[in-house]
C-alpha cells in the first residue's frame, strides 16, 4: 500500500463530514422558507375577516347617516308644519313626514341586520386571529430550532475544518493535490477500496496492472474508468 493512503482515508472521513455538514447547513434556509409558508394560509384568512368587518362598519355608517339625514328632514317638515296656517299644507306635510318615518323604520331595520352581520363576522375575525397566534408559536419554535440547529452545525464545521488542515499538513503534495481534486470532482470519495479486482467507488472491473500497481505501493494507482485512487483489500 503506498504511504499516502493511510493520511489520504483519513483526511477523507473529514472530507465527508465537512460536505454532509455544508450540505446541512444549506438546507436550513429552505426549512425556514417552509417554517414561514405555514403562515401564508392562516395571515390570508386573518386579512379577509378584517376587509369583511370592515364593510359591515362602513355599511353600518352609511345607514346611520341616512337615518340621521331623514331625521333632520323630519325636524324640518315638523317646523314648517307647526307654523303654517293652510290646512291642506298641514296635511301634505304630514304625508310627507309619514313617509320619511317609514324610510326610517326601514333603514332602523337593516342596520339590526348589518349589526348582526358584523357580530358574526367579528367572530370569524376572532377565530381566525387565534388560528394565526397558534400557527404563529409553532413557526416561532422552529425558526428558533433551526437557527439552533445552524449554530450547532457552524460550530461541528469549524472543528471538522480544522482537523482537516491539521491531517493534510503532512501529506505529500503531488498526492494531497491529485486527492483534492478527484474528490472535489467527484463530491463522495477520492480515495477508494479495490476488492474482488472492482472500484469501490465506480464498481467497475480494473486491469491487472492496475492490481498490481496498488499492490505495490510505489505509485498511488487510480481507477481505469472513474480515476479514483485505490487501494487494494485482500
Ligand atoms: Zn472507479
Amino acid at each position: 500500500m503506498h504511504p499516502e493512503i493511510p493520511k489520504l482515508l483519513q483526511l477523507q472521513e473529514r472530507d465527508q463530514r465537512i460536505r454532509a455538514l455544508q450540505k446541512d447547513l444549506k438546507d436550513v434556509p429552505r426549512h425556514e422558507m417552509a417554517a414561514k409558508t405555514k403562515l401564508a394560509g392562516d395571515t390570508a384568512a386573518v386579512d379577509a375577516a378584517t376587509l369583511k368587518v370592515k364593510e359591515i362598519e362602513v355599511k353600518i355608517k352609511g345607514v346611520e347617516l341616512d337615518i340621521q339625514t331623514r331625521q333632520n328632514t323630519i325636524k324640518r317638515l315638523g317646523d314648517q308644519q307647526f307654523e303654517t296656517r293652510k290646512n291642506d299644507e298641514f296635511q301634505a306635510l304630514g304625508v310627507e313626514i309619514k313617509r320619511y318615518e317609514a324610510d326610517v323604520r326601514a333603514l332602523e331595520d337593516k342596520e339590526i341586520e348589518h349589526m348582526e352581520e358584523l357580530e358574526a363576522a367579528r367572530a370569524v375575525l376572532k377565530e381566525a386571529q387565534g388560528l394565526l397566534a397558534a400557527t404563529q408559536g409553532r413557526v416561532n419554535e422552529e425558526l428558533k430550532a433551526l437557527a439552533e440547529r445552524a449554530d450547532g452545525l457552524k460550530r461541528r464545521l469549524a472543528e471538522v475544518e480544522a482537523e482537516r488542515a491539521g491531517l493534510a499538513a503532512p501529506i505529500d503534495k503531488t498526492a494531497l493535490d491529485l486527492y483534492t481534486r478527484i474528490f472535489a470532482k467527484k463530491g463522495d470519495a477520492g480515495v477508494s477500496p479495490l476488492e474482488n479486482g472492482i472500484c469501490g467507488g465506480c464498481h467497475m472491473k480494473v486491469v491487472s496492472g492496475t492490481i498490481q500497481a496498488a499492490r505495490g505501493g510505489d505509485i498511488l494507482a487510480q481507477c481505469d474508468s472513474c480515476g479514483r485512487i485505490l487501494y487494494l483489500v485482500e
